[in-house]
């Protein structure tokens, strides 16, 4: 994937079959899925990809027991089908992991044992392994960091988790490879239409601030929780339709959660679930469900959200966490298409809407990443049926997501360019010349995922990642102290306040 050479081809006059405005895991699955079908495809995200929600998940590729206990079976069915396609089609960037739930009385332990034997069913034989009822040394044995103290034993079941930073940008590179441009720091900022109808947009290209017109068949606006927003581009004063909620992680020490299993809590005391799971060496808390009432491109943690998941964990850790342990936090906010009378956020319905406006803009938000594929084919149908684009058949449900860019040159004597982060120079490098990062934060937050493994350890490394960049995209010494001092402040916004 090379930047320039993308701007290139977005500079020629001829029309696109479709413009996707976003990208995000909704707008790259879309882009994958129209230019696999043939059409011409062009997809501009105003940041970098997966800058939004799709970097800031549970990293779960999961049906949802959640959605269970909502009696929600089809949305389970669907996720659990879509979850063992991606198993197939991307098996280095999704893998099975079992999911531990503690129980505390016999009741329990049956509720969700049968519970759990309903989702082996819904996953029609495509478990990774079938749930099981654990007695109580078995629990331990699986999970030794978790409280005994009156345990009855726990039920375990097969998920999977993934790196959804990574997973959006191999989208990004099969989209490419399947002729289609993608473009990131290329913000949308207005639709063009004729007699009424969309015919292309505006944009931008934030590095250099020239301006394009770009006209196509039909236009896309998976902007996540900005849809609202561009749906006002085309309708001015149009009523919002989003509810946004943010859902917060913290990260520690991987000591805190030993063993190859995560900690699932069903319902912690105001009704949310838990997870404890292993990532990349350390453990990932979350979540939360917190109403917000602006969209934003970069949520902080709120404290009370560290608070709760630090309190909530603790009850069920040996060693309870506290704000020092703290290696990093995230947030991001899920795009909750609002229902008539749902009261609370966390009960707004995670399944995706479409709607097209008069002028033939379609927007699609909600979902969930597990289920990317199946909202992008239904999408890319929808417009089209509406824009009356060629017909061609989906190709994505058994299309590899391969990376065939060029492979990383490292020497093996090459050390890491911080003890406690996997990041060695060549991968700035690579990063830089094949993976369309531009910025330290692109490389530290999304090529890899240092910001989120270790906050503090990012920042130590920010200026030699700044220098190696510099290097290849031929930056001067200004930008390298403005890109230093932008990803420094970021970092002190992942840690808790004061630490
Ligand atoms: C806390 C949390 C945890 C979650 N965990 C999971 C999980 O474990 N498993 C799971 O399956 N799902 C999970 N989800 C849901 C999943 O992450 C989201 O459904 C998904 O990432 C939404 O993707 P999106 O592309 O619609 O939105 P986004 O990722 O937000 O992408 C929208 C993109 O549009 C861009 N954009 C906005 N305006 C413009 C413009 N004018 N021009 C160009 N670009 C623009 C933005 O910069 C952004 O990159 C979670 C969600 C949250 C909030």
């Amino acid at each position: 994937m090379n930047r320039t050479n993308a701007i290139a081809r977005l500079s020629t006059k001829e029309p696109w079959d479709l413009i996707v405005i976003g990208g995000g895991a909704t707008g790259l699955g879309i882009a994958v899925d129209a230019a696999t079908r043939g059409y011409r495809t062009a997809l501009l995200e105003k940041n970098d990809f997966a800058h939004g929600t799709s970097s800031r998940s549970t990293k779960l590729i999961h049906g949802g027991i959640r959605y269970l206990k909502q009696g929600n079976f089809a949305l389970v069915r669907h996720s659990l089908r879509e979850r063992s396609r991606l198993q197939r089609n991307a098996p280095d960037l999704v893998a099975p992991l079992g999911f531990i739930i503690p129980v505390y009385s016999w009741t329990e332990k049956y509720f969700y044992g049968a519970g759990l034997k309903l989702y082996d069913l819904l996953a029609r034989g495509s478990q990774p392994f079938s749930s099981q009822i654990l007695n109580r040394a078995e629990t331990l044995d699986r999970l030794p960091a978790l409280k005994a103290e009156g345990l009855t034993g726990g039920v375990l079941y097969a998920d999977a988790q993934f790196d959804d930073a990574r997973l959006a940008l191999r989208l990004a590179q099969t989209a490419t490879q399947a002729g289609a441009v993608v473009v990131n720091y290329f913000p949308v900022t207005g639709l063009l239409k004729a007699d009424g109808k969309i015919s292309g947009i505006s944009a931008i290209d934030a590095e250099t601030g020239t301006r394009f017109e770009l006209c196509a068949r039909a236009v896309i606006n998976a902007t996540g929780i900005f849809s609202d927003h561009v749906r006002q581009l085309d309708e001015p004063g149009a009523t919002a339709r989003l509810s946004p909620s943010q859902g917060a992680h913290v990260v520690l020490p991987r000591e805190f959660l030993p063993g190859t299993h995560a900690l699932m809590i069903p319902q912690t005391s105001d009704g949310r679930v838990l997870f404890a799971i292993p990532w990349q060496d350390r453990v990932l808390l979350g979540t939360t469900d917190t109403p917000v009432a602006v969209a934003t491109d970069e949520p902080r943690t709120f404290p009370e959200e560290i608070d709760f998941l630090l309190k909530h964990a603790g009850g069920y850790l040996t060693r309870a966490p506290n704000k020092s342990d703290i290696l990093s936090t995230f947030a991001g906010q899920r795009p909750l298409v609002r229902s008539g009378n749902a009261l609370t956020t966390a009960s707004i319905s995670r399944e995706h809407t479409i709607s097209i406006a008069a002028s033939g803009l379609l927007t699609i938000a909600g979902g969930k990443w597990t289920t990317y594929r199946e909202m992008a084919e239904d999408a890319v149908d929808r417009i089209a049926l509406v824009t009356r684009l060629a017909q061609h058949p989906c190709r994505t449900a058994d299309f590899p997501l391969i990376d065939r860019s060029a492979k990383r040159a490292r020497a093996t004597d090459e050390s890491l360019l911080h003890p406690s982060l996997p990041i060695f120079a060549s991968d700035v490098v690579h990063a830089a010349r094949h993976e369309m990062a531009r910025t330290v934060e692109d490389v530290l937050s999304r090529r890899t995922r240092c910001l989120y493994l270790d906050a503090r350890a990012a920042a130590a490394i920010a200026a030699l990642v700044a220098e190696l960049l510099a290097t290849e995209l031929n930056r001067n010494n200004a930008w390298i102290a403005q890109q230093i001092a932008a990803f420094r402040l970021l970092a002190t916004q992942h840690l808790p306040q004061g630490y």
